[in-house]
């Protein structure tokens, strides 16, 4: 068709999860396939990604934190997880005829390349894809915050965030099968409704920044691609 996307330059988070599939931990080969499967669709429209990847399939500093670890050290070794991911995405990615590059918030110049913002923007206007490793490079902070960072910094028009489930309900989905997708709602109907879309950092960020985040699954086939065209595809939090 002629459509034309609705967005130009997107920023996807995908949660270290995502990467399982349904194994219990690690990296899951077809699952990670089949998400670049997805990325390589938008690219064809000629829509810019950027990636950030996160770690909890590895490693959560919380949880870290929780069995006696110094937090900030198991947050340093859950960004070093992120890294881990984004050298498996990028990888993937270079099979499937993308090119990927994976820019670190932490140096770790031998094996990934540091953040660069007027970098990052060179490759996008490449065609390259960049995948934002280490988070935002700080302890105490997730890899939502980094998304809506990254996002704000590189002048996203949108923070696509990747779950399982294709949007944000009004109850949990599997517990309540009254429950109903929300089309669209506002960031202050998500605080108001008390609707735990990203963490309090990234959200208040996204908000202040007025950078909408949409929530929609990146197992469903075709969502990204749906989201990227302006359909009604998972949930749009706007400003
Ligand atoms: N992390 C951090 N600072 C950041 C991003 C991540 O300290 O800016 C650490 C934190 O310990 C976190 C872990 O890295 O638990 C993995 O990131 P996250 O939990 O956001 O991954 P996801 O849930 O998306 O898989």
């Amino acid at each position: 068709s002629n459509a034309t996307p609705a967005h130009k330059r997107i920023l996807l988070k995908l949660s270290g999860e995502a990467l399982m599939g349904d194994d219990a931990f690690g990296i899951n080969r077809a699952t990670i396939e089949r998400m670049v499967e997805e990325v390589v669709g938008v690219t064809r429209l000629g829509v810019q990604v950027a990636v950030v990847i996160g770690g909890g399939n590895i490693f959560r500093g919380v949880a870290g934190g929780a069995v006696g670890m110094d937090r900030a050290t198991a947050d340093y070794m859950g960004m070093l997880a992120t890294v881990m991911n984004a050298l498996a995405l990028a990888d993937a990615m270079d099979k499937q005829g993308l090119t990927a590059r994976v820019m670190s918030a932490i140096a770790i110049d031998q094996v990934v390349e540091p953040y660069v913002r007027p970098k990052a923007l060179q490759y996008l206007e490449e065609g390259k894809v960049v995948v934002f490793a280490a988070g935002t490079g700080n302890p105490f902070f997730t890899t939502d915050t980094a998304a809506a960072l990254r996002g704000a910094e590189i002048g996203a028009e949108v923070v696509l965030k990747a779950t399982k489930v294709d949007g944000v309900y009004t109850a949990d989905p599997n517990k309540d099968p009254s429950a109903t997708r929300y089309s669209k709602l506002s960031f202050d109907e998500a605080i108001t409704r008390n609707l735990g879309i990203m963490d309090a950092t990234a959200f208040a960020l996204c908000r202040d920044q007025k950078l909408p985040i949409r929530v929609f699954s990146i197992v469903k086939h075709g969502a990204l691609q749906r989201v990227v065209m302006g359909e009604d595809e998972g949930t749009l939090v706007y400003a």
